[in-house]
């Protein structure tokens, strides 16, 4: 098999960003990207806009040219797209890392495709391909989707968010602006992380009346027709054409854990790596980007982890990059 210094497994924003470390501290490097060039940005809601303005999105220290102060996703695709093109990063789309096996002088990995020997391995395999499930009867109906894409789809119809952060709130904003009828379903007692422009646009919709919004509520069965939702007031039931489960997504636990990484032993599943060398229980293997939050997802996101690249590449080389 074709023998790598640093294999990257994962070609988000951040993956992107370890290469170009890589790139300028001549190591001999591969991506392996499961899905299309940044696979999670690809197959966020088309009309989203970041809350980290063009800036902090940069990686490389290639500048972000947006014309507004927070790109949209399209800008952002486009950017990251030029920065793998023109910088002609080594990346393999569509081919995902299935096995990670050690070897006397590193690791194996083995995609649906081919084998690669590495000396080194940076998982950078994000979040955003599985979602939290809330394992109720009737989340597997073709009318659920845990991937909100285009608020046209929903004109004029019943439709059902539950999450209480930024993807439930903009679901419900824009659905109900294409004519959509909105219930928003919160499992606490309030409005969670929303992006600070959006939050009174949904606060004022709420009390004027036109998102019905309950809270401290569960979703408890979905049905063709209708939904079942427990709230403080009793069991309710409400006519339904389409439900838009914003819950949340969680980094592949199993996949981590078949390469040897350990995972904290709370309910928060932390993987275990040196917060200054982004290295794991696994020498030689780093995690780089929003998969080192574990079930905390927020925690990590472009801005705050780009600089996780530079880390690794430094304690790769033993020299600053
Ligand atoms: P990802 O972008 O998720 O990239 C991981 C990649 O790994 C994916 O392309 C995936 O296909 C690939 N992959 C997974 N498993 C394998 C495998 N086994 N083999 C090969 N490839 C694999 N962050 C910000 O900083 N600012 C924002 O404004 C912002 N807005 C957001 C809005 C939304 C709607 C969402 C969902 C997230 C937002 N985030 C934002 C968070 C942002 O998505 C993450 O910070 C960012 O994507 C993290 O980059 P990453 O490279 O770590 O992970």
């Amino acid at each position: 098999p074709e023998k790598y210094d640093v294999i990257i497994i994962g070609g988000g924003p951040i993956g992107i960003a370890c290469g170009l470390a890589a790139k300028k501290s001549g190591l001999n490097y591969l991506i392996l990207e499961k899905g299309c060039l940044t696979n999670s940005l690809y197959n966020y809601p088309l009309n989203m806009t970041f809350f980290s303005t063009s800036e902090k999105l940069e990686i490389g220290g290639i500048p972000f040219v947006s014309n507004s102060a927070k790109p949209n996703r399209a800008e952002a695709l486009e950017y990251y797209r030029r920065v793998v093109f023109s910088n002609e990063l080594p990346i393999h789309l569509f081919e995902e890392a299935k096995k990670v096996a050690s070897f006397d002088e590193g690791y194996k990995v083995t995609t649906n495709k081919k084998s690669y020997l590495s000396t080194h391995l940076i998982i950078a395999t994000g979040f955003y391909d599985i979602p939290v499930m809330m394992d109720v009867v009737g989340e597997e109906l073709p009318k659920v989707t845990h991937y909100y894409k285009d608020p046209h789809f929903y004109a004029g119809q019943k439709v059902l968010v539950i999450g209480a952060n930024n993807s439930a709130a903009d679901a419900a904003l824009e659905t109900w602006r294409k004519g959509a009828e909105v219930t928003l379903v919160i499992r606490g007692p309030e409005l969670g992380r929303i992006k600070y422009w959006t939050k009174p646009d949904l606060e004022n919709r709420i009390n004027e009346g036109s998102i019905k919004a309950l809270f401290n509520s569960t979703v408890k069965e979905i049905r063709e027709k209708e939904v079942a939702i427990l709230t403080p007031e009793g069991a309710k039931i409400i006519e339904n054409d389409f439900v838009i489960a914003m819950t949340g997504y969680q980094p592949n636990f199993p996949f981590l854990k078949s390469i040897g990484i350990n995972l904290s032993d709370d309910e928060k599943l932390y993987p275990a790596y040196d917060k200054e060398t982004m290295e794991t229980n696994l020498k030689n293997v780093y995690l780089a980007g929003v998969v080192c939050g574990g079930m905390d997802t927020h925690i990590w996101f472009i801005e705050n982890s780009r600089e996780h690249a530079d880390r690794i590449i430094e304690k790769i080389k033993g020299v600053p990059v």
